[in-house]
């Protein structure tokens, strides 16, 4: 009988496209894809960016136990490579932790058969090299990572110690395999990186990367995520002036709005650059839509640096945006800083920022009414004969558009909006206006 497997994603893109390559490995290796509750190895891809992130794996591990055949239960990811061995410790009825730069391993792992395997190396040979050639994609957009790991070290974050330090993978690589998802179906794809604009292989910039993609024959969309504002230099900034593929979507992170707490943060930027490097980039690409992510409850955080977030907010116009409570993570310069934040004064603060945040999503969305563009349908909608698909700038639309299936590119006019999403009617291609372009 054929063994089967099942992965399960948590946290970033980043792990979305790592979870997609271990699927093809195991398929190599001869494994179905099957659920969770039935599958014979079970792979958890965690997340070890806030603590309740790293919880959920061991409840999950606590469900698999109690399943009447307890499969083989594997942890990659950031969790594995932050806690290594004592995931073991903590949960025994793990067979295998295999860390993110190390899951190129993992059918050599699951081969050898024993309990309690631990590979958490980060070799110098790049895990790409060792695997396997992409496969058929589901949808039409796909996830290429092009960079992984981190030099920045912002006092609060774990991904330095989680991923590491920077690497870009060789530009003709990537080439490579952004045409082999092409082939497989792939229209738009995102290239991907926990700093994806410090992509450097020799003199290919992030820039040169996006033109040398774009260039590829049926591509019709492109992004990239996610960026640091240091690192968003004037080149990859006229490439949004130049590149036609690239949507017209930036999701750069600020974090705060008060330069005090980004010292602290040491985050290398200021609001004041942070804003100017959007101005420029509304000069290139004057319909551009900007996302952040944004902390509140850092140490240290008073009412005036929470104000200059909310005010950054206001002041951006953001189109979408993520925030999230100060969550300490062991061995990161900022959990053993003085002044924590009491855990009632971030609620509060994250309620008022998400407030501020939905009011300017639906201020960009409103905005939107009344815009004709492409949509790429990407999944059912709840109701009867609904799809929902990507605007260029990242929104979902949601339109009834008989004939039209997920993977399809089609045109709709903006006619509604809401806080998180608009609704599109498809203009069909007999309209006067569609005909004459
Ligand atoms: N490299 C990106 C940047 O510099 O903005 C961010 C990548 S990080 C994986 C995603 C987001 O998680 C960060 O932008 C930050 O807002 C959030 N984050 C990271 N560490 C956090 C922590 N300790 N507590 C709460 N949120 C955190
Ligand atoms: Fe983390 Fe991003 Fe800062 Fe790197 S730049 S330490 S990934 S928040």
């Amino acid at each position: 009988m054929t063994a089967t497997y099942h992965v399960k994603t948590f946290g970033c893109q980043m792990n979305v496209y790592d979870s997609e390559r271990i699927g093809e490995l195991l398929e190599t290796e001869g494994y179905a894809a099957a659920g969770i509750d039935s599958a014979d190895v079970v792979v958890l891809n965690t997340c070890h960016i806030r603590e309740k992130a790293a919880e959920k794996v061991y409840s999950d591990i606590g469900r698999l136990r109690a399943r009447p055949a307890v499969p083989r239960i594997v942890i990659a990811g950031c969790v594995a490579q932050a806690e290594g061995a004592e995931i073991i410790h903590r949960a025994p009825a793990v067979d295998v932790v295999v860390g993110p730069n190390a899951y190129h391993r993992l059918p050599a792992l699951l081969r050898a058969g024993g309990k309690a395997m631990v590979d958490t190396d980060m070799p110098a040979v790049s895990k790409f090299e060792a695997l396997p050639p992409r496969r058929a994609i589901s949808g039409a957009s796909a996830f290429l990572t092009v960079q992984e790991g981190c030099d920045k070290f912002c006092t609060f974050c774990v991904v330095p110690y989680t991923r590491g330090g920077e690497v870009s993978r060789p530009s003709v690589a990537l080439i490579a395999e952004a045409a082999a998802l092409i082939a497989a179906g792939a229209v738009e794809l995102t290239l991907l990186g926990q700093n994806v604009n410090a992509y450097r292989d020799g003199d290919v910039t992030l820039a040169g990367l996006i033109r040398a993609i774009a260039a590829l024959p049926g591509l019709a969309r492109l992004r990239y995520l996610t960026s640091h504002p240091r690192d968003m230099g004037d080149d990859l900034i006229a490439v949004h002036r130049d590149v036609a593929q690239l949507m017209p979507y930036l999701h750069l992170p600020v974090q705060s709005g008060s330069d005090r707490l980004l010292r602290a943060m040491n985050r290398a930027h200021t609001r004041d650059s942070y804003l100017r490097t959007l101005d420029k980039l509304r000069i290139a690409r004057p319909d551009v839509a900007l996302s952040g992510d944004f902390i509140v409850g850092f140490p240290g955080e008073t009412d005036a640096d929470f104000a200059a977030t909310v005010s950054i907010v206001r002041e951006v116009g953001y189109a979408a945006a993520y925030s999230f409570k100060y969550s300490p993570r062991p061995g990161t310069p900022a959990a053993g800083m003085a002044d924590h934040v009491p855990g009632p004064v971030k609620d509060a603060r994250l309620a008022e920022l998400q407030a501020t945040i939905a009011g300017s999503a639906l201020a960009f969305n409103r905005a939107s009414v009344g815009k004709r563009c492409d949509i790429l349908l990407d999944r059912a909608g709840r109701r009867q004969g609904q799809l929902i698909g990507k605007s260029p700038w990242l929104q979902s639309v949601f339109v009834v558009s008989p004939g039209a299936s997920i993977g399809d590119m089609i045109t709709v006019d903006l006619i509604d909006a809401q806080p998180n999403s608009l609704e599109g009617a498809p203009v069909p291609l007999t309209d006067p206006i569609r005909a004459a372009a």
